[in-house]
């Protein structure tokens, strides 16, 4: 068991990708920088807080109806833009006749134990050996709930798929046997050529780490994701806090049919980690996104709030600012092409605490209404340091 646990670990990058890892202008020789300074709250506070303070309804109590899913029941030509949340931020994408899955979790608990650590709320409602044909896999960070190693070792056996991941992230993979053949490893901007899609590495503001005594903290890049088809693009956030780089993604690369944006486990106490709802709904905007679907909430028990929380609050948040959001039930598969409305609330009505009550605000940051305002954007202007 505690072999198991480090392997899951992973490894350091070494040779020819710790060269690369050292080539990228974020990387200062020990670790990588993040795109604005990062205040958090001590590590006793934040701990105390976990392990003793938050919610009563961090949980759900109820089993949860998700949509259970077979092999058979996805076509065998991918669609043009059919989303299907699998839950956390595990997603499959069908764009553009081609399909892509996103930091595919299947394992039972997003920690390297088998027998401690944050425990899903329902099985996955896909069985990874019913997944249908995929054409990459890719990987926002090396966190636990987005980096799991039996399902990568898993897919690796089942599909001959080529992983992209951020730079360094190649190394816990080859360490777990993935042909290096097979890795793709980008830094920020960089892009891959998949079929007729291209697939950019995006800016992020988070951080990395899969050891228990944080010495590999920061030693391997976090991003988001821009998958850019002939005919429809959709954004990925990964983890990320507020920064100003949304309103670059979204000139360079924008504007996308769909955002995937992380919404929640989120706190005031790691505001410059996470964007907390109503920042989520910002980054959409910013990114110049046309439907926005929330992810990283409902599966793992990862922060102070109420598990309902992040999705009430997009919603509130949306409402006030006119963004379309759809909020599929884990399981579901949404055709976007097809322009679908409605937020079906497959949760359950459980006590909120809502934002003016317990805001999240990233730090370093500068906001000021400009002429955007009227469609209810707030730009945000930088301290001259960046
Ligand atoms: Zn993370």
């Amino acid at each position: 068991m505690l072999a198991d646990s480090w392997v899951a670990t992973g490894q350091r990058a070494s040779g020819a990708r710790l060269e690369r890892v050292r080539a990228s202008p974020r990387f200062d020789g020990t670790q990588f920088l993040d795109v604005l300074p990062r205040q958090q709250a001590s590590m006793l506070r934040s701990s105390r807080e976990y392990f003793f303070g938050g919610s009563a309804y961090r949980t759900p109590r109820d089993p949860i109806s998700v949509q259970p899913r077979t092999l058979s029941e996805f076509p065998s030509v991918p669609g043009a833009l059919t989303l299907t949340w699998l839950g956390h931020s595990t997603l499959l994408v069908e764009l553009d006749g081609h399909r892509l899955l996103l930091d595919p979790v299947w394992g039972d608990r997003a920690s390297p134990f088998t027998w401690a650590g944050p425990k899903r709320f329902y099985p996955p409602p896909l069985p990874l050996d019913q997944l249908p044909p995929i054409d990459a896999v890719l990987i926002s960070h090396d966190h636990y709930d987005h980096l799991d190693w039996p399902t990568i070792v898993a897919l690796g056996r089942q599909t001959d798929a080529p992983f992209i991941v951020p730079l360094g992230v190649g190394a816990h993979l080859e360490y777990w046997g993935i042909a290096a053949s097979r890795i793709v490893e980008l830094d920020w901007w960089q892009e891959h050529a998949l079929g007729g899609l291209r697939l950019v590495a995006t800016p992020a503001r988070h951080f990395s780490g899969r050891s228990v005594t944080f010495a590999d903290r920061d030693a391997t890049l976090w991003a988001g994701w821009a998958l850019l088809g002939p005919e429809h693009r959709v954004y990925y956030s990964g983890d990320t806090a507020m920064f100003p780089g949304f309103d670059e993604i979204g000139a360079r690369l924008g504007p996308f049919d769909a955002t995937l944006i992380e919404s929640g486990a989120y706190s005031a106490l790691w505001a410059d980690v996470h964007l907390g709802p109503e920042q989520a709904v910002q980054a959409h905007q910013m990114v110049r996104g046309r439907v926005m679907i929330p992810v990283h909430w409902g599966l793992f028990d990862l922060a102070l709030h109420g598990w309902t929380e992040p999705i009430e609050r997009v919603l509130a948040a949306a409402r006030e600012a006119s963004v379309n959001v759809i909020t599929p039930r884990p399981g579901s598969s949404v055709d976007l092409a097809a322009n679908p409305s409605g937020t079906p609330r497959w949760w359950p009505d459980v006590p909120w605490t809502p934002a003016a009550r317990a805001p999240v605000v990233s730090s370093g940051l500068v906001a000021t209404k400009t002429a955007a305002a009227g469609s209810g954007a707030s730009l945000l202007a930088l301290p001259d340091r960046f």
